[in-house]
């Protein structure tokens, strides 16, 4: 049993590596974010009221994202743990997921803003599975198409440079804090990333050896 939390800015990887830690572990990965992009696709009320926001690169409010993920937690696929992704993102729902669930680990992706700048901007995700992909260094084998299930590509429109910028600085006002929010707990993890081309598979391995380390796997 293992509960993680994925912290950093936007294009950090947290989905990325969240998605190649889960199978590892046999625990889900939750993503804030992906389960707004169903919400949208579907057209319900969720995504009705959370579209605006996501578009503009805004966060979508407290009430609404932690009533979305305190339903979610409550499936029965995660009584064996799980990775959150893009949650939380606020001292209010850091607070709100103490209410709910005992984290034990936060792994924070430490990552230059030139690096992110670059990666969000070549940024593809496959329609059907979301799976992920980077134009720069982790292409998909055939253009546009997924690997995994030949869905077909596209780019958020959240990962346009307006709404990049906006990303980057509600980050740095609202999510950043949570940094000394959980170091205070004792529980933080850094795993730094220096170069933009670094595998996947590296970094998740260091992930893995630190959640060894710290006896929690
Ligand atoms: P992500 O896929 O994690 O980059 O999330 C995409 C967008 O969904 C974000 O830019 C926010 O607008 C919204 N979102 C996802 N998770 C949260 C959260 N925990 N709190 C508020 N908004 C969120």
């Amino acid at each position: 049993m293992v509960k993680i939390v994925m912290l950093g800015p936007p294009g950090a990887g947290k989905g990325t590596y969240a998605t190649r830690l889960a199978p590892k572990l046999g625990i889900p990965t939750i993503s804030t974010g992906e389960l707004f992009r169903e919400n949208i696709k579907n057209n319900t009320e969720i995504g009705k009221k959370a579209k605006e926001y996501i578009e503009k690169g805004e966060l979508v409010p407290d009430e609404i994202v932690i009533e979305m993920l305190k339903q979610r937690l409550q499936k029965d696929d995660t009584k064996n743990g799980f990775i959150l992704d893009g949650f939380p993102r606020t001292l209010e729902q850091a607070k709100a997921l103490e209410e709910i669930s005992d984290i034990d680990v936060v792994i924070y992706l430490d990552v230059p803003e030139e690096i992110i700048i670059k990666r969000l901007s070549a940024r593809r995700q496959c329609k059907k599975c979301g799976a992920i992909y980077n134009l720069l260094y982790l292409k998909p084998k055939v253009d546009g198409i997924c690997d995994k299930c030949g869905g077909e590509l596209y780019q958020r429109d959240d990962d346009k440079p307006e709404a990049i910028k906006e990303r980057l600085r509600v980050y740095e006002e609202k999510t950043a804090p949570l940094k000394e929010y959980y170091i205070n707990k004792g529980k933080l993890i850094t795993i730094k990333t220096t170069k933009i081309d670094t595998p996947p598979e590296e970094q998740v391995e260091k992930i893995m050896e630190a959640l060894k380390q710290k006896g929690l796997i």
